[in-house]
């Protein structure tokens, strides 16, 4: 029977528990947690920003609602639209993306998925709260429709477009090891001359719609 056994392991859904290390870092934290940093000028392969994340469905729940919340704090505490599982430390397919709707609400995706984006791409401007002070443009498709788990495993499919879509790819990419400077169709700029050229553009458009 113990052939069985192992079978019947293989096929259950169990709850995974997490590693050790990321229990204990979401545990030290009350505050917000600290953000991985990416250094250009001194790029580490090795980083958890570089690694593919894993699966995080199967977590166990008390643990993906504690990783929730201190990523939440983080997000929050940064002042940011987004924030991605490695940006903590802790290689997970969890995201966070405030909704641009007006409501503002952060939303939480879990093991997100892009079912299908538009062929038309738009560039915009992107910063990374592990990029400090550094910000530049990058071409991502303007709309997109994804498919994600709530923090109770609910499937949910969002559409979404424009800024943020954007927000939505910048985070997906990062579950993936991908960075937004490894994107970029121009330099990258300062942070205070990349909001100069975004208020320039913005205000070009205003004057002008037709120059979008
Ligand atoms: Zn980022």
């Amino acid at each position: 029977m113990a052939g069985l056994g192992l079978l019947l392991d293989g096929c259950a859904p169990r709850a995974l528990t997490p590693p050790r290390r990321d229990m204990d870092l979401l545990a030290i934290h009350e505050g917000p947690l600290p953000i991985v940093q990416w250094l250009t000028e001194q790029p580490d392969p090795g980083s958890v920003l570089r690694r593919h994340a894993d699966d995080a469905a199967r977590l166990r729940r008390w643990y993906l609602a504690a990783l929730d919340d201190g990523m939440r704090r983080t997000l929050a505490a940064a002042g940011g639209v987004g924030l991605a599982a490695p940006q903590v430390g802790i290689p997970s397919r969890v995201i966070l993306v405030q909704r641009q709707d007006g409501s503002e609400d952060v939303l939480t995706c879990v093991d997100p998925v892009i079912l299908e984006r538009s062929d038309e791409e738009v560039e915009g401007w992107e910063a990374c709260l592990s990029i400090r002070g550094v910000g530049g443009k990058v071409s991502r498709a303007r709309a997109l429709r994804l498919r994600y788990r709530d923090l109770d495993g609910g499937a949910h499919v969002l559409e979404t477009r424009d800024w943020e879509a954007r927000i939505f790819q910048h985070e997906l990419d990062h579950l993936d090891g991908v960075l937004y400077v490894d994107k970029l169709v121009g330099p990258l700029l300062p942070i205070e001359e990349m909001r100069r050229l975004r208020e320039e553009e913005k205000a070009a458009v205003a004057r002008d719609p037709a120059a979008r």
